[in-house]
């Protein structure tokens, strides 16, 4: 029979009882040396354990993999060069979360690695409740106890590194830290360039991390192993990291460390009871109310609240301001035609399409940039974290992990960034699950549509909470259509995950980074991307959207035999001699009315408007809202475009038109405004999103979450407008 051999490395931090285990692993055959060139002493020894021979490793001891000492560069290099079969990190679990720093980088290295919790015995003492099989699995690493000076554990400590070395997937099921969206996408570019330019196909994530991290020897390393790109690896290193300095306001080395801590604070937040902290005592009294089990959703739900109660209490003025700038750009464009103006095609296209059409999707841009500067914030200084480890405990009751609740955040902002953002979760299950509930978040470019009917609708009260301070029930109202949105994703993914995407949930760990300080730099550039974005987009696809809408809301034009009618009638109001002048003015008013009915009705837009109607009727939408809703499968903000052309080609040409809001206000009722807002919130994605779920989880999937979405938003807004109908 062949001789079965075995090489495992002992790693750990200085005094977590390395040297112990090691002696009470091999007995008397030491061997102790020096690693080669430096005065590190080496120590080895052999056992067998079965039929296998094992040959031990005493590594110096680090806390860290970083290359600032030499015990680190010693342990770091044995580790990439003699490639051990197994590596056992002895973790002082009476200090777990200081000694668990080695062990993600460990992870991180993808060595096959076993964790031995040694000083279990002070643990216990100290009064720590360890849930070992539970961080097993959230890190995705064997652990067992051990209490080295007395040998106990140590038969199952070498069973479990036999069974680690026959393990094919133990480095694969290994979790390990994610640096965040800011870092992330660098991380991935610089490990595809190692991998492109330099051919490194193992560990060139690790690499990459080094690399940012400024780490001097593997810079030599990759010097040696690349001579021809080493230098352009490191310029663009350097330039990444000098890019998340200036957006985090700290070295990427602090950030990566901040993110690694995180991620041990998470994994042991909720493995460990009475965990006390080293590093971060700042962030974990913090932490202590945030995420505390009974006031964690309350003080969400109230940050989220005063998210939209500082967006509208700051931004409905300026967006005021810019409608009555709208307004006055529009009555000086119109104005160049002077009385003519009516017939003139350019001035309608102008007018009535660009500037209504475009300009009421851009007044609203002070309120986009506020919600994106507040979700900026959150995210930036380390709440969303929080938020979604409150929120976790909610998800794994409906089948899914809360870090899935990271994405549908970030779809507060955006549907489509939040599709990518579902890249972290492993599992396609809950990735699949999150991107079918995710447009159920409602994004930034469905605010307008909210904006405009609640001016127009329901008029803005201000109200004393608690006597000091003033909440508008527009916030209220607000607050009230994201919550059904996250209720109903809630309930949809509990339902996919009960009937199509069955499974386990499985462990994961929630990162928690300290709190940070956003930078001013971190904030503008955050919340101007996606601003900036939304001005593109009014632009370009919606500009382009709003002339074809224009001209079927153009063509054809009312017969000129038609037009005489109403003139005829006009002609015949104004001559009546028994009517004071206000009476005919209203009648003249209601003439002009019918006229700009007919008009639309006669258009390409109304006559399509007209069929699809009977469809939306239970809803409570007339033609008009009914195509405005379908308009905005282009882009939601479409709507409010739609609305505002709609409700302006082939209008009179005077100066003072009323604004969209009166004219809506006139026109439906309260109760037809709160189902526009529940079906716009519902109904399907726009087409965008829709391109990236296909990219992203494929055609069929993408179908369901347009169909059962449609219905969806169909069949609840009926029910609202039934039984509001009634009631009211
Ligand atoms: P190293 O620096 O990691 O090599 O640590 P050592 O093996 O030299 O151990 C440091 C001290 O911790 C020694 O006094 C050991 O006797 C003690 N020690 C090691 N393991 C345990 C344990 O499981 N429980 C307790 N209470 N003490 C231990
Ligand atoms: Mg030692």
């Amino acid at each position: 029979m062949k001789d079965k051999h075995l090489t495992i490395a002992l790693a750990g931090n200085p005094n977590s009882g390395k040297t112990t285990v090691f002696n009470a692993i091999t007995g008397a055959r030491q061997h102790v040396g020096n690693y080669p060139g430096v005065t590190v002493e080496k120590k080895t020894g052999s056992t067998t354990h079965g039929d296998v021979r094992l040959d031990v490793v005493d590594l110096p001891g680090t806390y860290s993999l970083t290359a600032y000492s030499i015990e680190e560069v010693v342990s770091r290099n044995f580790l990439l060069d003699e490639q051990p079969d197994v590596v056992i990190d002895i973790v002082d679990s009476s200090n777990l979360e200081r000694n668990l720093y080695l062990a993600t980088q460990l992870m991180e290295l993808g060595v096959p690695l076993l964790l031995a919790f040694n000083m279990s015995d002070v643990a216990k003492n100290r009064g720590y409740n360890i849930d070992e099989k539970k961080l097993s699995e959230l890190l995705g690493v064997p652990i067992v106890q051990t209490i080295g000076h007395k040998g106990k554990g140590i038969a199952e400590l070498l069973d479990a590194a036999m069974a680690v070395s026959q393990d094919p997937q133990a480095t694969s099921r290994q979790r390990y830290p994610n640096y965040g969206h800011e870092i992330e996408p660098h991380l991935q570019q610089l490990a595809n360039l190692l991998e492109e330019k330099c051919g490194i196909r193992q560990r060139s994530r690790w690499f990459a991390i080094k690399l940012l991290e400024n780490d001097a020897e593997t810079i030599k390393r990759l010097g040696q192993a690349c001579p021809e790109h080493i230098e352009e690896l490191t310029l663009e290193a350097e330039r990444i990291r000098h890019h998340i300095e200036s957006i985090c306001g700290d070295a990427a080395e602090i950030i990566l460390a901040d993110r690694r801590y995180g991620f041990i604070s998470g994994a042991c937040t909720e493995a460990v009871t009475q965990s006390v902290e080293v590093r971060h005592e700042r962030s974990d009294r913090i932490d202590a109310v945030m995420t505390n089990r009974y006031l964690g959703l309350p003080i969400f739900a109230l940050l989220m609240f005063l998210v939209f109660q500082l967006t509208f209490s700051v931004g409905n003025p300026v967006v005021d301001a810019f409608d009555g700038w709208k307004g006055d750009l529009a009555g000086a464009v119109g104005g160049l035609w002077g009385e003519s103006g009516a017939d003139s095609v350019l001035r309608s296209l102008l007018v009535d399409g660009i500037i209504e059409g475009v300009g009421a999707v851009l007044v609203f841009t002070p309120l986009i940039m506020l919600l994106f500067l507040a979700i900026a914030f959150l995210e930036d200084s380390g709440y969303m974290a929080r938020a979604a480890f409150v929120i976790d405990r909610l998800m794994h009751k409906i089948g899914l992990h809360g870090k899935s609740f990271i994405p549908m955040l970030i779809g507060f902002g955006c549907t489509v960034p939040g599709i990518m953002a579902t890249r972290t979760l492993e599992t396609r299950r809950d990735r699949i699950t999150t991107i079918l509930v995710l447009p159920l978040m409602s994004c930034g470019a469905r605010l307008p549509i909210y904006v405009l009917i609640l001016g127009a609708f329901f008029p803005e009260r201000v109200f004393k909470v608690l006597g000091i301070y003033n909440v508008t029930n527009h916030a209220l109202w607000l607050f009230l259509i994201y919550m059904i949105g996250i209720a109903l994703a809630i309930i949809c993914a509990k339902i996919f995950r009960g009937t199509l995407l069955k499974g386990e949930a499985t462990p994961f760990v929630m990162e928690l980074p300290p709190y940070r300080m956003p930078t001013l730099k971190g904030l503008t550039i955050h919340m101007w991307e996606r601003t900036w974005l939304y001005i593109k987009k009014a632009g370009t696809i919606i500009l382009a959207i709003v002339v074809v809408l224009w001209a079927l809301a153009y063509w054809p034009k009312l017969g000129d035999e038609k037009h005489a009618v109403f003139e005829q009638q006009r002609a015949i109001v104004q001559a009546d001699a028994h009517a004071d002048k206000e009476q005919i003015a209203d009648r003249l008013e209601e003439i002009d009315n019918a006229e700009h009915e007919a008009k639309l009705e006669h258009s390409a837009i109304g006559r399509v408007g007209k069929t699809i109607a009977p469809v939306f009727r239970p809803c409570g939408f007339d033609w008009k809202i009914s195509t405005a809703t379908i308009g905005a499968f282009a882009a939601k903000e479409v709507f409010v475009g739609q609305m505002g052309v709609i409700y302006s080609v082939g209008e009179e040409a005077d100066e003072e038109s009323e604004p969209l809001r009166e004219k809506l206000a006139a026109k439906y009722t309260p109760l037809i405004g709160f189902c526009i807002m529940l079906f716009s919130l519902i109904s399907m994605p726009c087409m965008v999103t829709v391109a990236v779920t296909v990219r992203e989880a494929g055609w069929r999937w993408a179908m369901l979450q347009v169909g059962y979405l449609t219905v969806l938003a169909w069949v609840l807004t009926t029910i609202v407008y039934q039984i509001g109908s009634r009631l009211v």
